[in-house]
């Protein structure tokens, strides 16, 4: 049976992992420790961890985030381990890692549902309590057989319970057809919130947002609370976001009625495939959304506090045009890579 108590080697913290936690890090962020993290989805390997004693189960046979040198040397990803009764862990925790809002698992109920394109859906649902989070974090989604997928919020922390979801259906993903399966009345359990590219409320520079794909609902949020808060008032904010086509292209109708839309709210669109573009008499930005932020900003780039979200081959050409070649200090890029 999974789960158990587990301790910190270095530091001596103990938690428990509980049958319904699902993993070693959902325990220990609902525990409020500071575990290293990132995707929570075996992609990043950023909550890796050496065993000093016990036994713990996989969750997924080869998550793709530990290299064939962590293998070899026995780390572990604490998003794809469970605990066999109890065990001791060696990890670096941190202070930044631990959670700013308390790690809830709910059941929800689907609300809403519309459509944005043809492949990406908005769902609400609502929880049974406040809807609590910072704008770009994520949750944890539960559905069939103990499978569990992350997804980002695209609303704002609110009062009703909201949460709501901006999902695009894989064409092979068991999970997002399962979704896209959802009728309004349906329940699902969530987790959360977790993640770390959420909105730094402290930064007084103007930002820029960017999404690929699926991954506009988290700048979306960010994009909210931007517009909406008077303390975020002075600041320019530019949304890229980038589809394949003209018809993958959404997000404009989430934000065009804040008072400052056109004004300090702005809104990029790029299509990526030319021939799509052409074919659809596209008059707007062509090729690569990192491409189009940097020749609109140049130098620039490294005034901002830059977001952004979406598939990893994405994530990997803004981080090396943004970090290496620009070289925008670390600190003021924020990201999530949907694995
Ligand atoms: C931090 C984060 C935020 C995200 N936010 C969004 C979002 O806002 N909108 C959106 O559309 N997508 C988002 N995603 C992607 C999303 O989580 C799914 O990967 C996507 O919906 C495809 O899932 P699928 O099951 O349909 O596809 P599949 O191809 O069936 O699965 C996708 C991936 O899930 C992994 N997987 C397979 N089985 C399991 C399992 N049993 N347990 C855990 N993982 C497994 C595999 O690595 C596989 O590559 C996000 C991902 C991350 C990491």
């Amino acid at each position: 049976m999974a789960g158990g108590q587990i301790t910190i080697k270095e530091t001596g913290e103990r938690f428990l992992q509980s049958h319904v936690d699902g993993s070693i890090l959902r325990a220990a962020l609902r525990a409020g420790i500071g575990f290293p993290y990132e995707c929570s989805s075996g992609g990043c390997g950023s909550c890796r961890f050496k065993p000093v004693e016990g036994d713990f189960s996989d969750l997924s046979l080869d998550p793709g985030g530990l290299s064939e040198r962590d293998k070899r040397k026995g780390f572990r990803l604490a998003c794809q381990s469970s605990a066999v009764g109890d065990v001791t862990i060696s990890v670096t925790t941190r202070r930044e890692f631990e959670p700013k809002h308390r790690f809830n698992r709910f059941a929800a109920r689907l609300t809403a549902l519309r459509d944005l394109t043809p492949d990406m859906r908005e769902f609400t649902f609502v929880g049974p309590k406040a809807a609590m989070f910072l704008p770009g974090q994520y949750a944890i989604l539960e559905g069939p057989a103990n499978q569990t997928r992350c997804y980002s919020m695209s609303n704002l922390p609110n009062d009703q319970g909201n949460w709501q979801f901006i999902i695009k259906r894989v064409v092979t993903g068991e999970f997002s057809n399962w979704l896209f399966g959802l009728e309004i009345g349906e329940a699902l359990t969530i987790d959360g919130p977790v993640g770390l590219a959420h909105i730094v409320e402290a930064s007084q520079r103007d930002v820029i947002c960017i999404a690929g794909g699926s991954g506009l609902a988290p700048i979306i949020s960010i994009a909210r609370a931007l517009a909406s808060d008077p303390a975020h008032a002075a600041k320019q904010i530019h949304i890229f976001y980038g589809g394949r086509t003209p018809a993958d292209l959404c997000g404009e109708g989430h934000l065009n009625e804040f008072p400052c839309w056109g004004e300090r709210l702005r809104f990029h669109s790029v299509v990526s495939d030319q021939a799509a573009a052409d074919a659809a008499g596209w008059t707007g930005e062509t090729g690569f959304v990192h491409e189009s932020v940097i020749r609109q900003f140049g130098e620039k780039v490294k005034d901002h506090e830059i977001y952004f979200a979406g598939p990893p081959p994405m994530a990997t050409a803004l981080q090396s045009a943004l970090m290496l070649e620009m070289k925008v200090p670390f600190e003021q890029i924020h990201f999530d890579r949907f694995f």
